[in-house]
């Protein structure tokens, strides 16, 4: 027997269309390329998204066409969001730090028919242009007059020229729930990108789940800053979570140093941001060499790398604000898990919270996970055996675009997702990441997990950032160094920082060296490149061989 409700389909759509009738006034504010501060409401939202869906008809897309975009945070970018998903097209947004030949590699693997850039990407639009033919029309994000005369891409117009001339008329179509939405590739930091293709349905779903108290708790009362990009996994969802309550949103454009974030979250009222550790540091960094406050930030979810936990207790001891620690990936929508305490978690001493809030949390409803040895047997939830972190869901991608599926099948025939995550599951349902299964370091049979030794070299106040690796080693197979690059003026040695060790963590796990580094080097989304890193230390031998 059916149930007797309506079915309505999940539709993007549906998104922005609640969002002008019940948050109409609601503002949503841009730091721009231009450099100046653009306001307007999710009304003007709506109406420019609507804008841009009879220019993509104008065009003559069909259903299903892809539209790229290579942009930062801004209005524009979330009318894309909007007008192209809405109007039943795929939004395909691209991670400008990839190198322009991946870029256009990508744009033809996803036959992108339409492609839209900030003035900023304008040399990647011009170095590819020529090598992408499925791209019938270029579009930079910008008024008709910022328009250069002599950029070389044929036919190229203004955002503002394109979308001004069509109507605000336009129906939303109706159609099923399954219907691809957007595309994100994965950053390829081994081999090419793989694009994981979501679904209206899956994007709903993501967005209603991000918001839940115990994830994001987001609000028509909070004011929203996603620092993290909108072409990495849609910003964690958070275009769409943002409409679906009608909080204010601020989007800091290409400015994501400490000073322009830190005046942005003062200037705007700003309770709640989100971005990776690296941002992070940048901010805190700032904000501690002015001596500064945080007014109206109350939270912030931190993610995509592991969190130090010497960063939760600074925002928590230091200003007031509670970190988040969230995980999860690019074929996840992303969101996974959040660490957010439960009830008999409350009356503990701080010093034993920090257990559960270091971790990276409880999964959210929707995803199931597990860990798992080698065959594939299920590991105890005892935070201790680590295994391979295995998730599923409706949110959770279940073949790659134009590629294969890299599912697993249990006994009952449900395919599980195989994250390449290394993690334990404790009795109270926190997973913990250990490494990713490839930065793991494997000593005398025994297996060091890289993000502990990190974690306690970025609690030295000298450190600013650490990247932990394994050399080869004739007995152990591997021993770990750390890479360390050090904070402005501050000074360390090697044996001060191996000192610090001592009495943190079992000995055989302490670093076998330190290498003072100017920079880690940082990939496409701000997270650390263990593989350049690796390449850099080439030559480099353990001390004794
Ligand atoms: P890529 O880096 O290949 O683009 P994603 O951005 O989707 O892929 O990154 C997903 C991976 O990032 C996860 O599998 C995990 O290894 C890592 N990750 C994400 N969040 C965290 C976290 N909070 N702690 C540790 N690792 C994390």
């Amino acid at each position: 027997m059916l149930g007797l409700m309506q079915s309505q389909p999940l539709l993007i759509s549906s998104l922005i269309a609640f969002a002008e009738r019940h948050h109409g006034d609601g503002e949503i504010v841009s730091r721009r390329v231009e450099g100046d501060i653009h306001r307007y409401t999710y009304r003007d939202l709506a109406r420019r998204s609507r804008q841009l869906a009879n220019a993509l008809d104008g065009l003559g897309l069909e259903r299903g066409d892809r539209v790229a975009s290579i942009a930062w945070n801004g209005y524009r970018h979330m009318e894309m969001y909007f007008g192209v998903s809405g109007s039943g097209r795929v939004l395909h947004t691209i991670n400008p730090r990839l190198h322009p030949e991946q870029i256009a590699w990508i744009v033809n693997h996803a036959e992108d028919r339409v492609l839209c850039f900030d003035m900023t990407f304008l040399p990647i639009a011009q170095a590819i242009h020529a090598k992408c033919p499925t791209v019938k029309q270029w579009v930079a994000l910008c008024d008709a007059d910022q328009l250069p005369q002599d950029s070389g891409i044929p036919g190229l117009v203004s955002y503002e020229e394109w979308i001004g001339g069509a109507s605000d008329q336009y129906a939303w179509p109706e159609f099923d729930e399954n219907t691809a939405s957007s595309l994100c590739y994965t950053s390829g930091t081994t081999g090419n990108p793989k694009g994981a293709l979501y679904s209206h349905r899956s994007t709903v779903l993501h967005a209603y789940a991000a918001a839940l108290p115990d994830v994001m708790c987001l609000s028509a009362r909070d004011a929203v800053l996603p620092v993290v990009p909108m072409f990495h996994v849609n910003a964690w969802g958070l275009p769409y979570s943002a409409a679906l309550t009608g909080c204010k949103v601020v989007f800091p454009g290409p400015a994501l140093d400490g000073k322009s974030v830190y005046e942005l979250i003062e200037a705007e009222g700003v309770t709640f941001a989100a971005g990776v550790p690296t941002v992070w540091q940048m901010l805190l960094n700032h904000v501690g060499s002015v001596g500064g406050k945080f007014r109206t930030l109350n939270r912030t979810v931190i993610g995509g790398s592991a969190c130090p936990p010497a960063m939760i207790t600074a925002f928590q001891e230091g200003y007031g604000v509670t970190v988040l620690h969230a995980w999860g990936m690019t074929e996840m929508s992303p969101l996974g898990t959040l660490a957010s305490l439960k009830n008999k978690h409350l009356d503990l001493p701080e010093a034993e919270r920090m257990h559960w809030l270091q971790k990276q949390g409880r999964a959210i409803f929707g995803v199931d996970m597990k860990i798992v040895d080698g065959e594939g047997r299920e590991l105890p939830w005892d935070g201790k055996t680590f295994g391979d972190l295995m998730v599923r869901g409706p949110w959770v991608l279940d073949s790659y675009y134009r590629g294969s599926s890299p599912l697993v099948k249990d006994e009952h025939g449900h395919g599980w997702f195989p994250t390449g995550d290394v993690a334990t599951i404790d009795a109270d349902g926190f997973m913990q990441i250990t490494d990713r299964s490839k930065d793991v370091i494997k000593s005398g049979g025994e297996w060091i997990s890289s993000i502990d030794i990190e974690n306690i070299a970025m609690a030295h106040p000298a450190v600013a950032m650490a990247a932990c690796i394994g050399m080869p080693h004739p007995k152990w197979d591997e021993r770990p160094i750390v890479a360390v690059a050090l904070k402005p003026g501050a000074q360390l040695t090697r044996e001060e920082l191996l000192a610090f060790y001592e009495g943190k963590t079992a000995k055989w796990q302490i670093p076998d060296d330190v290498v003072f580094v100017d920079a880690i080097p940082l990939g496409a989304t701000g997270k650390m490149l263990k593989t350049r890193l690796r390449e850099q230390l080439a030559d480099y031998r353990l001390p004794g061989l």
